[in-house]
């Protein structure tokens, strides 16, 4: 029997550089010993407090459907830290839980984009976007970035790009680059989006994780709050990858739609998740520094093993788990430099080819090791990259 063309045609096709990763993952199964820099999940897992939450919250009878938004609970917790975090009056009409921002980053596309829309989105970019575009039938249109400019959008680019274009998705901090947009950025970004009647969708999954500078959420800014929709989560900030709980936040109207959509779909999001994400944001900023302290480390392990060289050259990593380091000295493609890293020292990355065209000669590091291991991989990676200072 024939499948639809939208789910066969779902992603692009081709290996788009992920064979590095295929082969470390087949490595690992035929017992060889592998360091893994390639994927974004924490080397901790959920602490044992909110899973207490989690469990009271189940034993307590919250395991039959929950309410399809979310719990008005969990919805007013998530309407408050906004309002805090980011300025933009938020209640709880303007908060729709999700099962994690994946689905929210898919709900967010599908409520503003028609059969065809244009949407943008930014190269290099995090694996899952073209396919999530399309699986709404949007068409995806990538806008290129610079590894000069910290892969922050330009204004002239943006703009062509914008003619005819539906909505504009953009990540701050990012996956894969680890730059936070500047205010400057994202107020240009907005007057694009005014400027050509766009949506944006914001994926802030990562605003826990900043490093250097400020996270400034687009919603924010004047005149945004009605055509901005924030895709929020649970997993990066609190090591709930597993739970399986995000949020969109954006206009009512919007949200309206967005809870049609998840009664026709996900029908929402276990009460005793919900019960643990209100329990575990309740808890404070303490919680989620704990949470981001490593990557913060490691951050600064990684810049003071690559001060020492000038090969490889670091994008400015202000947030997020990761590292894009600029392998172009060495002479080598992404591709190239993470397989023969991979042969020679048993160290993965990902290639930046896999995250679209525009971050090709770069490798991604992933900083979910322990700081030594980490440390260590770092160096044999700039010792590595040296054998080729001629490249
Ligand atoms: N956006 C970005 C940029 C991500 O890196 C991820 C996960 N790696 C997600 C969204 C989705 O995360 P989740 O579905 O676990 O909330």
């Amino acid at each position: 029997m024939k499948l639809s063309h939208r789910i066969t045609h779902l992603t692009g096709g081709g290996s788009d550089g992920w064979d590095v990763f295929y082969r470390a993952r087949r490595m690992i199964a035929a017992g060889e010993q592998v360091t893994e820099l390639t994927i974004g999940e924490h080397d901790i897992r959920t602490t044992p407090v909110i899973l207490e939450a989690m469990n009271a919250a189940a034993m307590g009878g919250h395991t039959g459907y929950a309410m399809v938004p979310g719990t008005d609970a969990l919805r007013d917790t998530v309407a408050e830290r906004l309002t805090a975090r980011t300025g933009a009056a938020t209640t709880r009409d303007n908060i729709m839980i999700t099962p994690g921002g994946q689905s929210a980053l898919f709900a967010a596309h599908h409520a503003v984009c028609d059969e065809g829309s244009t949407a943008l989105y930014l190269d290099p970019y995090y694996a899952t976007y073209p396919g999530t575009l399309r699986g709404v039938g949007a068409q995806p249109k990538a806008v290129p970035t610079r590894s000069r400019d910290a892969f922050l959008p330009q204004e002239d680019v943006l703009d062509a790009a914008a003619k005819g274009a539906t909505s504009l998705l953009i990540n701050s901090p990012n996956n894969p680059t680890g730059v936070v947009y500047p205010r400057e950025t994202l107020e240009m970004i907005a007057r694009v989006c005014q400027r050509h009647d766009l949506w944006l969708i914001s994926d802030e999954v990562y605003d826990t994780q900043i490093w250097e500078g400020e996270h400034v959420s687009p919603r924010a800014l004047p005149g945004m709050a009605e055509r901005t929709l924030v895709v929020g989560s649970m997993s990066k900030s609190h090591a709930m990858t597993g739970s399986r709980c995000g949020w969109v936040a954006g206009p009512q109207e919007a949200v309206q739609s967005l809870i049609t959509l998840a009664t026709h779909t996900t029908y929402g999001v276990p009460g005793f998740v919900q019960d643990a994400a209100e329990f575990a944001l309740n808890q404070g900023p303490g919680l989620e520094e704990e949470v981001a302290a490593p990557f913060r480390r490691r951050r600064a392990l990684a810049q003071t093993i690559l001060s020492r060289q000038d090969l490889i050259r670091q994008i400015p990593s202000q947030g997020a788990m990761y590292l894009m380091l600029d392998i172009r000295g060495t002479g080598l493609s992404g591709e190239d430099f993470a397989n023969q890293l991979l042969d020679r020292h048993r160290i993965a990355v990902m290639p930046g080819e896999s995250f679209g065209k525009a971050a090709a000669g770069h490798v991604r590091v992933a900083m979910t090791i322990g700081d030594d291991a980490f440390a260590a991989a770092l160096q044999q990676l700039s010792d590595f990259a040296s054998t080729f200072a001629d490249g």
